[in-house]
């Protein structure tokens, strides 16, 4: 429809682009009516309501502040409205497979955040930073690692693919979802502005964490996570961490190793509070992050905000200014 419409107005050339413009909500097909997104956490829905605005619908199937998303099902109303749905938001790799499983043979358009990531990472992974890489192998940011909700410039994407399917769902309203994908775009790159602060201080410093959830972050600040990997893949998969795994993680925190301890407060057994409780004895300042939006918290900006705020005062700020 799109290239029909394309095709059109170069052959009637440019002086009809008003009137094609004045026609562009009557294409076939397209839904009438204010278009609906649905998305599996609500951190995918803050980024689609960022882009949606007020000319669109964001329906969220996740949205438990204590719970863990990993261990999430669906119920069959959940599933329905999923099939119901103008566009999908998931986050893919695995995250909620069963949003896959749900738009699976549908012809609803979807934007799988992890195909973004893989589309993006590809070759580049590792490159970049001389300082820190030696010994710490890729449990941070291999491609194993689904958390890329956590990955600034790949949630950025997401906005502006959004975006670009939206308009095509409502041509009337395209301007205002581009205009709102590129103003949470700006406030994207101020969170990494100050990720590159961050990193501008503590380059290679290494820090841990309880699950993989960060790490992406992590390695944009310039920071080395130097948990044991078993240890957070064993959390973020529900099992409990080895004796081994455990000793190890314990070991970094009693030596002052790791010069912060970032803490999933959705991925806790007693293993994960035992850890804390290491830290908080040893000293290691505690970074609390959460996997889905806080109660109370409904916008991404915001909440990335103040747990990059958290992360760079438990490192301690010698910057100059
Ligand atoms: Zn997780």
């Amino acid at each position: 429809m799109r290239r029909t419409l394309a095709t059109t107005v170069a052959l009637i050339g440019a002086s009809a682009l008003a009137l094609a413009g004045c026609s562009g909500g009557d294409d076939g097909g397209a839904s009438s009516g204010t278009p609906t997104v649905v998305t599996s956490t609500n951190v995918w829905g803050s980024v689609a309501s960022a882009v949606a605005g007020d000319k669109a619908t964001v329906t969220t199937l996740y949205t438990n502040a204590e719970g863990d998303p990993h261990e999430f099902e669906p119920s069959a109303a959940d599933t329905a409205k999923v099939s119901d749905a103008d566009v999908v938001v998931l986050n893919g790799g695995g995250y909620d497979a069963y949003m896959e499983k749900a738009v699976e043979g549908s012809d609803i358009p979807t934007i799988d955040a992890y195909d973004i990531f893989q589309g993006d990472h590809g070759h580049d992974s590792q490159a970049g930073s001389d300082s820190g890489d030696h010994d710490h192998g890729d449990h941070d940011h291999g491609d194993q690692n689904e958390h890329v909700f956590y990955d600034l410039p790949v949630v950025a994407e997401v906005a502006t693919d959004l975006a670009n399917t939206l308009a095509e769902k409502d041509p009337a309203n395209a301007d205002a979802y581009r205009a709102n994908a590129e103003a949470f775009g700006t406030k994207i790159t101020g969170l990494r502005d100050d990720l590159a602060t961050i990193k501008k201080d503590h380059d290679g410093t290494e820090v841990a964490q309880t699950e993989p959830l960060a790490g992406y972050m992590l390695a944009e600040a310039g920071l080395v996570d130097a948990s044991p990997a078993g240890f957070t893949q064993s959390v973020e998969e529900g099992q409990s961490p080895s004796a081994a795994d455990r000793a190890a993680l314990e070991d970094l925190l009693t030596s002052k190793t790791v010069h912060a301890f970032i803490y999933n407060t959705q991925a806790v057994d007693s293993v994960t509070e035992a850890m804390l409780s290491v830290a908080e004895r040893s000293g290691v300042p505690v970074v609390k992050f959460t996997e889905t939006l806080p109660d109370g918290t409904t916008d991404y900006v915001a909440w990335q905000q103040s747990q990059i705020d958290a992360l760079s005062a438990a490192l301690g700020n010698h910057a100059a200014h």
